[in-house]
């Protein structure tokens, strides 16, 4: 296995730590080849710690605080940014040459390891606004130095969404126009939960999802589980459609086989 390539989450509580460890185990049942990493916030639990330490190599705990200086100089004059500033935190894991980043509302679906051929920074399109990349997967390059360029970024310009994805995007400005071998195609990112405009692509090509990210309000876990029909039941799904169940179904199949006997 590559040691000094990583696969890195984020989960800032013990709700969103049930999403990472979905993702973590989904990575290890399509033959993970790379160090998983998590990068926790001093809420999670104790309990929780040590079952994250079952199945990510590092769980490291970062504070937003008590780190250095120029990140509590960013929070102070940005306080908005919380959660945004600790993601960045992700760009200080230099005995790492190159990591993906996915967000704990992600589940891979097939081996993803050619997502390490692809340089920082790469990343899908926003389903929202295309010229956009969606910053809940990407391949990034630790680095120091980027880290406070980014903290500075965020300090002088904030975000023009609030939160990471704007800042990001502001950041890395040419990725629309400079680099086609940065876009990821869109099954790397496929929004489970969009209501698709184009329904033919996604009959052509949404079997071929890679990785799904569970994006928006309603997460996974908040929907409710039949264990023995396999399904999420049908009230709590509201106006979901065919292929949102699908794939919430694959996660909670997830949770039942490779996350519940964590517990045991
Ligand atoms: N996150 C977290 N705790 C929170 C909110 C977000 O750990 O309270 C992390 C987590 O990795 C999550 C990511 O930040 O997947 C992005 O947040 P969210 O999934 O809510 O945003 P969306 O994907 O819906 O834009």
């Amino acid at each position: 296995s590559v040691v000094d390539q990583a696969f890195v989450t984020l989960a800032t509580n013990d709700i969103y730590c049930q999403g990472a460890l979905v993702l973590g185990q989904s990575l290890r049942n399509h033959r993970l080849t790379r160090r998983l990493v998590v990068l926790i916030t001093p809420q999670v639990s104790g309990p929780l710690r040590v079952i994250l330490s079952k199945v990510f190599h590092e769980v490291i705990e970062v504070n937003l605080i008590d780190s250095e200086d120029y990140v509590h100089l960013a929070f102070l004059k940005r306080p908005e940014l919380g959660v945004t500033l600790t993601k960045l935190h992700c760009w200080r894991l230099t005995h790492y040459s190159k990591c993906v980043f996915l967000e704990a509302d992600t589940l891979v679906l097939s081996n993803i390891d050619e997502l390490f051929d692809r340089g920082e920074f790469s990343a899908a399109s926003d389903p929202g606004w295309p010229d956009c990349f969606n910053s809940g997967v990407f391949v990034f390059q630790p680095s120091l130095e980027t880290h406070q360029r980014l903290l500075q970024h965020a300090t002088k310009h904030g975000s023009f969404d609030g939160a990471d994805q704007g800042l990001l995007n502001s950041f890395f400005s040419n990725w629309s126009t400079a680099d086609i071998g940065k876009h990821l195609p869109f099954i790397y990112n496929l929004t489970s939960n969009t209501a698709y405009t184009y329904s033919p692509a996604f009959k052509q090509f949404g079997s071929s999802a890679k990785i799904v990210h569970f994006l928006g309000s309603t997460k996974p876990w908040n929907y409710k589980y039949n264990p023995q029909t396999g399904s999420v039941s049908e009230q709590s799904l509201g106006l979901g459609s065919q292929h949102q169940v699908s794939f919430l179904n694959l996660w909670w199949g997830t949770y039942q086989s490779s996350v519940l006997p964590l517990y045991k």
